[in-house]
């Protein structure tokens, strides 16, 4: 169940810094998320569409849904009516699905690149390099995809106790982010931080994190 009191801990925490929170609630009931609305939580991270569009119909409809981690383009559909920001951008072939659905909705909608900056061979997210070339392709191209505001960078540090490994993850996403931030008008969210690492991610500058089991103990998986 979700604790209230741990809540108010973290978001006394970011208290004159500048930094959103991303309260993780996918697998977590409804309930839990109504008492973190209560207390005025209005960012919700969700990474399963089914329950996602379950929570979204019955849940208050000013909360700000977030999609998290992969997103399949077949999806998209189902969630572009409503979502606020897709977190885990991961392939082109999925920004032209999302920019097609913003379309037909008549809706722009916020996305964050997925950059994988941990060593370990994950199957989702594009490299440094590759996120350079498609956003200066979109700098030369601006309306390539018309419907879609890139807002920023998501990326994901390493799982290992090696600190000083993770905070070097997050200083390369977040040199990247300021680098483009520059270039790119769009720029203002820099997505990084879990329970395990937000702590760091926020020293490095990240000003969004996605807390989950921190707030709600433990998923059931
Ligand atoms: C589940 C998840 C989180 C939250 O993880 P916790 O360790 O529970 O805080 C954050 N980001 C993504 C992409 C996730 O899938």
């Amino acid at each position: 169940m979700v604790n209230v009191a741990q809540y108010q801990s973290v978001i006394n925490g970011f208290i004159n810094k500048n930094v959103q929170l991303v309260a993780v609630s996918k697998l977590q009931p409804k309930e839990s998320i109504i008492l973190l609305y209560q207390n005025s939580q209005k960012d919700f991270g969700e990474n399963y569409v089914q329950e996602l569009l379950e929570k979204q119909q019955q849940l208050p409809a000013d909360i700000r849904w977030h999609f998290i981690g992969h997103l399949q383009s077949n999806k998209v559909k189902y969630i572009a009516p409503f979502i606020y920001l897709i977190q885990g951008v991961d392939s082109e072939k999925l920004l032209t699905e999302i920019n097609k659905q913003a379309l037909k909705h008549n809706r722009k909608i916020n996305c964050l690149l997925q950059v994988h900056i941990a060593e370990e061979e994950t199957k989702f997210g594009f490299s440094p390099a590759e996120a350079k070339v498609l956003l200066h392709k979109i700098i030369d191209n601006p309306s390539l995809y018309s419907n879609i505001i890139i807002c920023g960078l998501m990326g994901m540090a390493s799982l290992t106790d090696d600190t000083a490994k993770i905070r070097g993850e997050f200083r390369a996403l977040a040199g990247m982010f300021h680098q483009f931030k520059k270039i790119f008008p769009s720029f203002n969210t820099l997505s990084m931080g879990m329970t395990a690492d937000y702590e760091m991610a926020i020293e490095e500058g990240s000003n969004m994190v996605r807390i989950g089991s921190l707030l709600f103990g433990q998923r059931k998986s």
